[in-house]
């Protein structure tokens, strides 16, 4: 059947309550991908749920296999696994069966691996900003790890915004690439210091890195349609509010039809 457990979890890691990185290797083999698509995971209504998470009112059918989108964070050239990066809704569905899983345990993974948010239509020489929240940065770590081009001239930001300094998912793995390439610069943001007295980092949302020229200041000249493009991935709100500002400054949505400048990921809608 179309829904029947085809993969195994391999690994699983908590970078922090409600942050997971998950890596599930497929039974066949492992299905070609352009870093920063995505697929789907689903478990049936019967897998039990994290015990952080709310209960279900009412009960899902037990039957019935939950599937969602997930963007893949792994490289596209490793062809062993793929990997993940959940956020856990308490209230939602999936996420909390995701979290309840454990090593060796099955799982539904998509036989489509699909999405336009990739490098393919980024024009050559032109710089590149990544902004994510949360787990909307998993579409990058794929770019970044998939022989990403950091000596072709370019500069590239990532721009990530999280709650506290503690969320802050795959962190050192971003610095190291900071120290590495000189290109390459890594802005973390927190919103909500009053959790975090330790963090002596950037504080608020993150337009305020761009409204107060700090992203400026690491492509070495101002931002504009001309010299740069800017992903969005993560949250709505998010996603709204830089387009919104971007789209003062002259940036347009990148579409098939259309090019533009922006390219967007959205990871839920806002009622
Ligand atoms: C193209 C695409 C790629 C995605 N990639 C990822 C990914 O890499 N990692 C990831 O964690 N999620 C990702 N999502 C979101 C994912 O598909 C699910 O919506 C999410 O995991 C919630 O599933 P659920 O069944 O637990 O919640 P549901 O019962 O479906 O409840 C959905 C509600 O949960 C909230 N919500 C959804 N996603 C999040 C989130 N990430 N953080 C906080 N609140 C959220 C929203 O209020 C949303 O309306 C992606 C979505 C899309 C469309």
């Amino acid at each position: 059947m179309d829904s029947e457990p085809n993969a195994t979890v391999t690994m699983r890691y908590e970078i922090n309550h409600g942050l997971l990185v998950l890596q599930v290797t497929p039974d066949e083999e492992m299905l070609p991908f352009v870093a920063g698509q995505y697929t789907t995971l689903g478990l049936p209504g019967a897998a039990p749920r994290h015990y952080a998470a709310e209960p279900e009112d009412p009960p899902a059918d037990p039957a019935r296999v939950i599937k969602r989108a997930y963007s893949i964070a792994s490289s596209s050239l490793q062809g062993r696994y793929f990997e993940f990066f959940v956020a856990l809704v308490r209230t939602g569905a999936l996420t909390p069966r995701l979290f309840a899983l454990e090593q060796g345990d099955r799982v539904f993974l998509g036989r489509r691996i699909v999405g336009m948010f990739t490098l393919g239509d980024v024009p050559p020489g032109k710089d590149v900003v990544f902004v994510a929240t949360g787990t909307g940065l998993a579409p990058y770590l794929s770019m970044l790890r998939s022989r990403y081009a950091f000596d072709a001239g370019q500069r590239t930001v990532v721009v990530h915004g999280s709650r506290v300094s503690y969320d802050l998912g795959y962190r050192s793995e971003l610095e190291g690439l900071a120290a590495r390439y000189p290109s390459f610069h890594y802005l973390p943001i927190i919103d909500r210091p009053d959790r975090d007295p330790g963090w002596t980092g950037q504080v608020g949302f993150v337009d305020r890195y761009f409204a107060d020229g700090t992203v400026s200041r690491s492509l070495g000249h101002p931002i504009t349609p001309e010299n740069t493009v800017v992903f969005l991935c993560g949250n709505p709100l998010m996603v709204q509010g830089m387009m919104a500002y971007l789209g003062a400054l002259g940036f347009r949505r990148h579409t098939r039809k259309e090019p533009g400048h922006l390219f967007v990921e959205e990871f839920w809608k806002e009622d």
